[in-house]
C-alpha cells in the first residue's frame, strides 16, 4: 500500500486528493481557493466530513502548508513521510512529453519555457511544484500532462496550414488538451464494450464541460482531437469560442477598435454559451431559459449541439466508422437535455437508436443510453482524470520510473 498525492495548481487555486494505491481508495480531497487573497478559503473533505475554512492564504506554499497540516490533524496519515509521491497535473507538454515525467529541475525547466504556448497555466504548475518540493524535498514529484494521450496523432491532423517554416519554428501546431480524460474514457471503455482488447476499437469520446473537446480514437490511442495550439479551439464552450474563421478576429478588431489582445481575451472568457444566450456560461440556467421559452437560450443550445454534431461527423469520417460514442464530463455526465440535442442531430446519419426516456435519467453515473438495434453504442462514463494522475504515482513508486 502506498499514498500518493493528486494536484491540480491553478493561479489562485490549488486542488488536491490523497489516494492510497493500487486500491485507487481517496483519503481525503479538497480545494485551496483564492490563494493570493486576506479571505482565502481552505477545504478538505472526507468520510463525512466537509470542512471550509476562510482565512489569508497568500502564496501557493502557504496553501500546501495547509493541505499538509490538515492530512495531519484529522488524523488522515499519521506523518508526512507516508506520502510517497505527488502527482502534478500539467496543461502543457508541448512535443517534449509524449508520456508523463519526473518533475525535476529539467523538466520544470521544459514546462516554463512552455508559458507562451499556456500563460494562464504554466506559472501555477510551477508554482505549485515549488510549494510542495520545499514542503516535501525528498519525496519524488511526477508531471502528469493533458497534451501527452495527443501525441500519436499524425501530422496531418497536427500541422495547421500555415507556412511550414512558422509550424516549425514556433512549434505553432494542435496540441489538444484533456488528454488525460480521454486517456481514463478509452481505457475503461475498452475494458467494459471492447473484452479488453484495444485493437480494432474506433472510440469518439465527447468529454464536454465547461471546456469541452472530442477525441478520436483508434485501438486505443488518439488519432485526432478537437483542441488545437490551446484549449480555445474546438467546439463552442462555457465560455469559448471553439474554431472560427481567423478573420474574425481581424475584422472585429477593426469593427470595434479593440485590439487583438483584447478580443482573443472575448473569445476565451466572453463568447460561447455566456456570450450567445447572454445568460450564463452554465447549461443549467440556459436550459432553465430555453425551457421556458427565451429565444437566444434555445438558439445557444442549438449551435452548440450543431457544433458538436459537425465533429462527430467529422470523426466519423477519419476513424473509418465508430463503434462506441461516449459523453462525459459536466454537460456530458449531467446534462439529458445537452446530450438530446447532440444526438438528434447526428442520429440519422449514424443510424442511433437511443432510449431517450433513460437518457433523462442519467447523471453522474456509467449508463449505455443507445438500444441493441442501434449501430453504434453511446454511452455515459463519469471521467477521473485524478486517479490517472495516482496511477502514474503509483508506477513511479514500483518502478522506479514512469
Ligand atoms: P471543468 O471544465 O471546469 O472541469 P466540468 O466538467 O466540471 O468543467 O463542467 C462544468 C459544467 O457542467 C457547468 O458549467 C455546467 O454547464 C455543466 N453541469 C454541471 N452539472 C450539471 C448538471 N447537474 N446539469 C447540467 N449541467 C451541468
Amino acid at each position: 500500500m502506498a499514498k500518493v498525492m493528486a494536484v491540480n495548481a491553478g493561479s489562485s487555486s490549488l486542488k488536491y486528493k490523497l489516494y492510497e494505491m493500487p486500491e485507487e481508495k481517496v483519503l481525503c480531497s479538497g480545494n485551496v481557493e483564492r490563494i493570493g487573497h486576506e479571505d482565502g478559503i481552505f477545504g478538505i473533505k472526507f468520510g463525512s466530513e466537509n470542512i471550509k475554512i476562510t482565512q489569508p492564504i497568500l502564496d501557493h506554499s502557504r496553501g500546501v502548508e495547509l493541505v499538509l497540516e490538515a492530512l495531519i490533524k484529522y488524523g488522515i496519515i499519521k506523518s508526512l513521510d507516508e506520502i510517497e509521491c505527488v502527482g502534478h497535473r500539467v496543461v502543457q507538454g508541448g512535443k517534449y512529453f509524449s508520456k508523463s515525467a519526473e518533475f525535476d529541475q529539467h523538466n520544470a525547466d521544459l514546462i516554463e519555457s512552455m508559458t507562451p504556448l499556456d500563460p494562464l497555466h504554466a506559472p501555477a504548475h510551477i508554482t505549485g511544484w515549488k510549494a510542495f518540493k520545499a514542503a516535501l524535498p525528498e519525496v519524488p514529484a511526477i508531471a502528469v500532462f493533458d497534451t501527452s494521450f495527443h501525441q500519436t496523432m499524425e501530422p496531418e491532423d497536427y500541422l495547421y496550414p500555415i507556412p511550414y517554416e512558422m509550424s516549425e519554428k514556433y512549434d505553432c501546431r494542435r496540441y489538444g488538451a484533456h488528454g488525460t480524460s480521454h486517456n481514463y474514457l478509452a481505457n475503461l471503455a475498452i475494458e467494459h464494450y471492447f473484452g479488453g482488447k484495444a485493437e480494432g476499437s474506433r472510440i469518439l469520446s465527447c468529454h464536454i464541460g465547461s471546456g469541452a473537446s472530442l477525441c478520436a480514437i483508434r485501438d486505443g490511442k488518439c488519432v485526432a482531437t478537437t483542441m488545437g495550439l490551446t484549449p480555445l479551439g474546438g467546439v463552442m464552450m462555457g465560455t469559448r469560442t471553439g474554431d472560427l474563421d481567423p478573420s474574425v478576429m481581424d475584422y472585429l478588431c477593426t469593427c470595434t477598435g479593440k485590439d487583438v489582445h483584447e478580443m482573443y481575451d472575448i473569445f476565451n472568457k466572453k463568447s460561447g454559451l455566456l456570450g450567445v444566450s447572454g445568460i450564463s456560461n452554465d447549461t443549467r440556467d440556459v436550459e432553465e431559459a430555453a425551457e421556458k421559452g427565451n429565444k437566444r437560450a434555445i438558439l445557444t443550445s442549438k449551435l452548440f449541439a450543431r457544433r458538436v454534431a459537425d465533429f462527430i461527423g467529422q470523426y466519423y469520417v477519419r476513424l473509418g466508422g465508430i463503434d462506441l460514442i461516449i459523453f462525459s464530463a459536466g454537460i456530458g455526465e449531467n446534462s439529458a437535455y445537452f446530450r438530446k440535442a447532440i444526438l438528434e442531430d447526428v442520429q440519422e446519419a449514424l443510424g442511433l437508436k437511443i432510449d431517450y426516456e433513460l437518457n433523462a435519467k442519467v447523471r453522474g453515473r456509467e449508463e449505455i443510453l443507445s438500444t441493441p438495434d442501434s449501430k453504434i453504442k453511446v454511452v455515459v462514463i463519469p471521467t477521473d482524470e485524478e486517479v490517472m494522475i495516482a496511477r502514474d504515482c503509483y508506477k513511479r513508486i514500483t518502478n522506479g520510473a514512469i
